[in-house]
């Protein structure tokens, strides 16, 4: 354990631990709630994880959770919600009634969410306390959360370097302790590569497994919300809350979640664990391999079987991936339009046609990398190439699904690196979108396939910079990737260092990037 842990006060504990002394009357919510709002006011000037604030309504809801604590005391029989006064931050793409919902874009820099997005609705309803809107890359399009139009985040372990993304604001939250819990999104990776870059767990569900509705849809056949926590066991206590059937999103599904078994005492024996050869390719940074490698040994040691298994069709995930998702964004951020949402430029004077009105408003709304995926996109799905792009991209789609079945016969789960390289400096890949496309290629094949992964820190290399692992799993088994993550967990302290780097006092700031207009 650093020293920096003493510091962190009520912050510093889990969310199991907040549970647990918020149960023996040790701490009350408005405590809890307290403590990271003041991290927050430390802190965020220098690490920009949020991008609005909510602490009156913070305070006003860890206030009536502690009524429900004290009744509670009172009279045990009384249930109490399952999450009761732990504060929760929440990625800004998706909606909180009455608080501002950017999705890090300007184009929507007035909007006022109209309704709440039924996965942070189940929190809430689970007694959870909203802290904020985390930073995110425009539209969640984007691995460092640079692209967002407001402010850069930085990465907890190096203020220098990224925090990965899009869910970088809610990584930055969890990993400099400003908040125990947050919700990401992870179309591509956004979930599980700012996890690995900031050193913490990170789950990105089945698709369906939990209701899209209330989140801004980017590539609605890939889009899942997810958690980011301190603990694999964090995240068993909170994602069940948030998942099930709804309604409101056709696409959620009616699956049960099977119970999760942390505490089983057989360690992994039996669990068949695939490591394909495809996700240890010539140009990733050698420490991630041997690293991963030496947590994918100590999995073994725990008694899983380790089975060298090949997911044939990885390599074409990447270009798979860059044409459907690009295309799904131009059809869903076709709303944007000046009139029905956000922001409006020109349309006042009588010269003005709708379509000039479209065009200014989309062309100094949107930043320069949601306006080359709304140009891939379009290009794709356009009459003559249709066929040839989308419609080749759907075939291969298949294949890489298939390969994922054909594997599952063969094994339990498939351990694999999060991403190539660690969080790397600012700017290090701006000016080249092909070299950042390439960060993602090993967790795109997941939302392809629709499976669940979960990242977690295996490790740190030379320059301290944490290291991550992903399990991936069956459709719907959640539950195993959890509990092999918390074996994990239980032998090693990987996901209990605390980073040293965040100052006290203020330290240079890198510049904030502005949207690009016209
Ligand atoms: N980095 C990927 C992209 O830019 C994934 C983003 C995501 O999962 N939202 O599309």
């Amino acid at each position: 354990m650093s020293p920096l842990t003493d510091d962190l006060g009520k912050t510093g504990l889990t969310v199991a631990g907040m549970l647990a002394a918020l149960r023996a009357g040790q701490t009350s919510s408005v405590e809890l709630t307290r403590a990271c709002l003041e991290r927050i006011d430390q802190l965020d000037a220098e690490l920009g994880a949020f991008l609005t604030r909510t602490p009156e309504l913070a305070l006003s809801t860890a206030q009536a959770a502690d009524k429900r604590w004290a009744e509670w005391r009172k009279d045990r029989a009384i249930p109490h919600a399952p999450l009761l006064g732990i504060p929760l931050a929440i990625k800004d793409l998706l909606c909180l009634k009455d608080v501002r919902l950017t999705c890090g874009s300007r184009i929507l820099d007035d909007f006022i969410a109209p309704y709440t997005a039924t996965a942070v609705q189940r929190l809430l309803d689970a007694g959870m306390v909203p802290l904020g809107k985390t930073n995110t890359d425009e539209f969640a399009m984007g691995s460092t959360t640079e692209n967002s139009a407001y402010q850069v985040t930085r990465n907890p372990w190096c203020l220098e370097r990224v925090p990965g993304g899009s869910s970088g604001g809610s990584a930055a939250a969890v990993a400099g302790f400003l908040a125990p819990a947050a919700i990401g999104t992870d179309t591509g990776g956004s979930v599980r590569q700012p996890a690995a870059f900031c050193g913490v767990t990170g789950l990105k569900p089945t698709y369906g497994r939990v209701s899209r509705y209330g989140l801004v849809a980017f590539g609605s056949s890939l889009d899942s919300v997810g958690m980011l926590c301190r603990s694999a066991e964090d995240i068993a206590l909170v994602f069940p809350h948030m998942a099930g059937v709804d309604m409101l999103d056709a696409t959620s599904q009616d699956m049960p979640l099977p119970e999760i078994r942390l505490n089983e005492t057989r360690g992994l024996k039996g669990l068949r664990i695939g490591v394909p050869s495809e996700y240890f390719i010539a140009g990733m940074d050698a420490e991630v391999e041997t690293t991963v490698r030496a947590a994918i040994a100590v999995l073994q040691g725990l008694g899983a079987q380790v089975i060298e298994i090949s997911l044939p069709h990885t390599e074409y995930a990447l270009p798979v991936y860059y044409l459907v998702a690009p295309a799904e964004a131009s059809a869903n951020l076709a709303r944007y339009d000046g009139v029905r949402y956000g922001m409006r430029v020109g349309g006042r004077s009588p010269e003005e046609t709708l379509l000039s009105m479209f065009e200014k408003t989309r062309g100094a709304g949107f930043g320069a990398e949601v306006k080359r995926r709304i140009m891939l996109g379009t290009y794709a799905l356009s009459a003559g190439y249709y066929d040839a792009y989308y419609g080749q991209a759907q075939k291969v789609r298949t294949l890489i699904k298939s390969d994922f079945d054909q594997a599952f016969t063969q094994v339990d789960l498939i351990a694999a690196p999060v991403a190539p390289n660690t969080a790397f400096k600012f700017g290090e890949h701006r000016d080249d979108p092909l070299a950042m496309y390439l960060e993602d290629v090993f967790t795109l094949p997941a939302n392809l396939a629709g499976v669940p992964a979960l990242a977690f820190p295996a490790g740190f290399n030379r320059d301290g910079m944490p290291v991550g692992m992903q399990l991936m799993g069956p459709h719907f088994r959640e539950d195993m990737l959890l509990r092999a993550a918390h074996a994990y967990q239980q032998v090693t302290d990987w996901h209990t260092r605390v980073p040293e780097g965040i100052p006290e006092g203020p330290i240079p700031r890198a510049g904030t990037k502005q949207t690009q207009a016209g």
